[in-house]
């Protein structure tokens, strides 16, 4: 019986320390009584809402397709958030495009991000991470039948795109500026669509993004993949700084991957694209949280 009531106190915590995430104050207090948490507390056994900021234009890792989301991004999100207790239908889904993400979580405009999001040191200055739960690498996309470009190499005299504050973006600004044009948008499809115009030569950032907008039927068959990735990007779930749900979410990815349903989320979410991740990094080891 002791045990028992000890278990609903534990439960009860849980659910204060994650009813904090939507800060709902009336939560907390009723999680604060272990008869309250008992009986409304919903079938995950957390209460209140998960606002997940994901990618809402990145086919095959997170897409917004009329009132439903997919992707890897999004498989592994929902993983994560059962782990925590959260239903699928506590979570809302909150755009997050690559320059926001910062200070979407500075401001707590959004619980956690899964969005392609690469963990570097300059990021966790302001935010926190959990993971890595993939490891992409640069790359670009190219015309179809353009054999001019197989690498940054060949990038001098080019014109490219790529996304307002990416690694992506920042990695070309600080090695390969000179001779290039760098054109920056809010999101890859744009970027995609200035390359089908003709506006841009190439566009460039991770691998895994290019691979499934290369695959869309609107760009197949118009542009393709070079396969030369030239950086390592540790896709991290985004967190506010010293969050204390660290543990958990990266307790949760190692499950993911040891149980199989890191493997079969990959496999139906990217694997029609064609995209062969890098087995050398893939799984990854996830890392203590700092
Ligand atoms: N993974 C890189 C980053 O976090 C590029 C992809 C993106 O913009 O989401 O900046």
């Amino acid at each position: 019986m002791r045990a028992r009531r000890l278990a609903i106190a534990l439960t009860a915590v849980a659910a204060l320390t994650l009813g904090a995430c939507s800060g709902n104050a009336d939560e907390a207090d009723d999680a604060a009584d272990p008869g309250a948490a008992e009986t409304e507390t919903s079938e995950g056994g957390a209460e209140g809402t998960l606002r997940i900021g994901i990618k809402f234009d990145q086919p095959g890792l997170g897409y917004q397709d009329g009132s439903d989301y997919t992707g890897f991004d999004v498989a592994v999100a929902k993983y994560v958030a059962d782990k925590l207790g959260y239903g699928a239908d506590q979570i809302e889904w909150v755009q997050a495009p690559s320059a926001q993400r910062e200070t979407m979580l500075q401001n707590a405009q959004v619980d956690m991000i899964f969005a392609t999001y690469s963990i570097t040191d300059k990021r966790k200055e302001v935010v926190g991470f959990a993971g890595p739960y993939f490891v992409a690498g640069q790359d670009l996309l190219v015309a179809a039948d353009d054999d001019s470009i197989s690498g940054p190499e060949d990038l001098e005299g080019k014109n490219l795109c790529s996304v307002t504050g990416s690694t992506s973006a920042q990695r070309i600004k600080d090695e390969y500026a000179a001779g290039t044009e760098l054109l920056e948008q809010p999101g890859y499809a744009e970027c995609v669509t200035a390359l089908v115009a003709g506006t841009v030569d190439a566009v460039t950032t991770d691998d895994i993004i290019l691979a499934g907008l290369a695959a869309i039927p609107a760009n197949e068959g118009k542009v393709k993949v070079v396969g030369n990735p030239f950086s390592e990007e540790n896709y991290g779930v985004g967190l506010p700084k010293d969050s204390d749900v660290c543990e958990d979410v990266s307790a949760a990815i190692t499950e993911m991957i040891e149980d199989g349903s890191w493997q079969e989320a990959l496999d139906e979410n990217v694997g029609a694209s064609g995209y062969v991740p890098n087995d050398e990094l893939n799984p990854p080891t996830v890392a203590a949280c700092a």
